[in-house]
């Protein structure tokens, strides 16, 4: 039998404001300081990302005592604790913050509810480097809760004044259900003033919701450290796909999972070069599925100037220091 093979693919998907700015952020930082440019942490979960900028430079460690006195160092979009600041400065370290806004927004928000006196039960996944940030902003008042099954391990000092709050890139009808439980348990839990949930990962996953039902198999590019990501291949089987996977380049696509598929849905997360995406579409397209449909949810053109402290220092250099969104999947169909 013959199929009707057919591409649909998702926008918006791939970078986010967050992640453009926060890789151009070390971009800027190598070409005005030059190399090497430390940086704490995956600048953002994606491998091709980190492995071209080691190539131009960029020195990924994991805690800031690996960095030499003295040098310049990078903060990851995902955010960091404040000892972290401080063990940065006590070992005189340049450190240019790329922690995405809407991170540092929560983090604004834990120390505002702490500050009150609040139980702030953060739902995100236990060892995430966001949650790990954000925890240390007000360690005596917060408390990890790790989806709906955690939500019968939580103590709080006290049922009337609590508050949630999450990681920005959690599955948004998994934290909702975490949400129901909780408040089960604590009628008077109070909510984030604003989603915290960023727009990008909402974004991501309207797409795939749509695409999922009339999708036999969806192939999600993106790495498997990276949160938005794994839950778009989540999302994707919860909401009628027949089968998923999350591949960070197309050579992982396994041939063997286009039997009997008529529709591929293709979409990326948020830290994605559409560069990856483009070759999925080749090797899709290669092999037959060569009708690409686009499946439009949102559309997006948020952008975020690059950190203070580097305007400045490119300012005073001549050079340009505008985010330029130089990866745009939403442009691109
Ligand atoms: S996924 Fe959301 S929170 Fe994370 S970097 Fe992108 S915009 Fe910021």
């Amino acid at each position: 039998m013959t199929v009707e093979k057919k591409v649909l693919l998702a926008a918006p998907r791939g970078y986010c404001a967050g992640v453009d700015r926060a890789v151009v952020t070390v971009e800027k930082a190598l070409e005005l300081y030059g190399p090497p440019v430390y940086v704490r942490k995956q600048i953002v979960h994606n491998k091709h990302v980190v492995s071209t900028l080691e190539k131009r430079g960029a020195i990924f460690v994991e805690e800031t005592d690996e960095v030499p006195e003295g040098a310049t160092v990078v903060f990851s979009a995902h955010g960091v604790a404040p000892v972290v600041h401080e063990e940065a400065k006590a070992r005189s370290l340049k450190s240019i913050d790329a922690t995405c806004p809407l991170v540092t927004k929560v983090h604004r928000e834990a120390v505002r509810f702490a500050d009150d006196a609040y139980d702030i039960l953060l739902i995100g996944h236990e060892g995430h480097e966001e949650v790990v940030g954000t925890s240390g902003e007000a360690p005596d008042h917060i408390t990890i809760v790790d989806g709906p099954d955690d939500v019968d391990n939580v103590q709080v000092r006290d049922p009337e004044k609590v508050v949630w709050l999450s990681q920005t890139t959690l599955s948004v009808d998994e934290t909702m259900a975490t949400v129901a439980r909780l408040r089960e348990r604590f009628p008077k839990l109070e909510s984030p003033p604003s989603d915290d949930i960023c727009y990008a990962t909402q974004n991501r996953q309207l797409a795939v919701k749509a695409m999922a039902p009339k999708t036999d198999l969806m192939i999600v590019v993106g790495s498997r450290n990276s949160s938005n990501s794994v839950r778009l291949v989540e999302v994707a089987l919860e909401h009628g796909a027949r089968d998923g996977h999350l591949v960070d380049y197309a050579e992982e696509i396994d041939e063997a999972w286009l039997d009997g598929v008529a529709t591929v849905g293709v979409t990326s997360g948020a830290s994605v070069p559409e560069v990856l995406v483009r070759d999925v579409l080749d090797w899709l397209s290669e092999r037959g599925y060569d009708d690409v449909e686009p499946v439009i949810a949102a559309e997006e053109s948020l952008l975020f100037a690059l950190p203070n402290e580097l305007r400045r220092d490119l300012k005073a250099a001549g050079i340009a220091a505008k985010t330029v969104r130089h990866d745009a999947a939403t442009h691109l169909h």
